[in-house]
């Protein structure tokens, strides 16, 4: 008797998929042992969920961090000075240097891109990181029940499943509450979230039916709040879930042809002529020096 296979699906493997199937094939099956390398919009954003998180989970967990924000949010102009997130170590040089730390443990080199240089990275996350958190207990009642960066690896239940497979559904919500999902995007692609298609966006899909195994109900919304980090703005981007028979078939047959789609792939990944090169794309990947399907002129 064969035995089911567990296979991992998250938002981020499908969308190494979609970029090159061989990038796939290398970071989650074979794990060759090379240098990597990341960005620093990539950093940048790591380290605004970071702040985020550390500023929320104290606030739910230290009364006298609580008492001193609800005296700056009762203030007309809610300003959340330097010291004060000095004092309680959430300022954006700390958790840079954290950040820089653990990539350095992981041996992946950090590149500051011109869009984004090392000279100004940290004036500009010492602009941002108030206004991130100003903006977050102005959007977000804080005063209620939710839980941050809270991982989830849920099985895929069967009705979604064509083949013998035991695939899990895996990924954090960045901030879950009772009913509602919200995603924070740190992007210099704001336009990707200009108009979300909700019937077929795999992230949002892939939270609302976690959501439904993990609490027994579907979500009743899902948001994202997006930070666009070249031009300095943040806008919101909110969905009703409808929630009726008809609504939810449609997200699940659109669900299921990703998973199909996810599925497929993997079982030819390791097929080379399955791969996507292409020379900005190959230039780029951490694999071009141990890839035979790379292309570079
Ligand atoms: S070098 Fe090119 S073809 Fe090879 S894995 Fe990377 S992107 Fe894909």
């Amino acid at each position: 008797m064969t035995q089911a296979r567990e296979i991992k699906l998250s938002q981020s493997r499908l969308g190494t998929m979609k970029d090159c199937l061989g990038k796939y094939y290398y970071q989650y099956i074979e794990k060759p042992n090379v240098k990597r390398n990341t960005w620093s919009t990539t950093i940048f954003g790591e380290i605004i969920h970071e702040q985020i998180d550390l500023f929320l989970k104290k606030y739910q967990i230290e009364a006298s961090f609580k008492k001193e924000v609800d005296k700056i949010i009762s203030k007309s102009k809610i300003k959340f000075e330097q010291d004060f997130l000095k004092k309680h170590e959430l300022h954006f040089e700390k958790i840079f240097e954290e950040t820089l730390a653990r990539y350095k443990k992981e041996k992946i080199k950090v590149t500051f891109t011109r869009k984004f240089p090392t000279k100004t990275f940290l004036e500009f996350g010492d602009k941002w990181g108030p206004e991130v958190l100003k903006f977050i207990v102005r959007y977000l009642n804080i005063n209620e029940q939710f839980e941050n960066e809270k991982e989830f690896s849920i099985q895929i239940p069967k009705e979604f499943l064509s083949k013998k497979t035991t695939i899990k559904m895996s990924g954090i919500y960045d901030h879950k509450r009772e009913e509602d999902i919200v995603d924070f995007k740190t992007t210099s692609m704001p336009e990707k979230y200009y108009f979300v298609d909700w019937d077929r966006d795999i992230q949002s899909l892939l939270y609302y039916f976690s959501f439904k195994e993990e609490s027994g109900r579907y979500p009743k919304s899902f948001t994202y709040v997006v930070f666009n980090i070249l031009d300095s703005m943040f806008f919101v981007v909110k969905h009703d879930y409808a929630n009726t028979k008809e609504s939810i078939d449609i997200m699940k047959k659109n669900f299921k042809q990703y998973i199909d789609y996810f599925l497929e792939k993997h079982d030819v990944s390791s097929d080379n002529s399955n791969w996507n090169p292409e020379v900005t794309r190959c230039k780029f990947c951490d694999y071009n020096k141990i890839c035979k399907a790379k292309i570079d002129k």
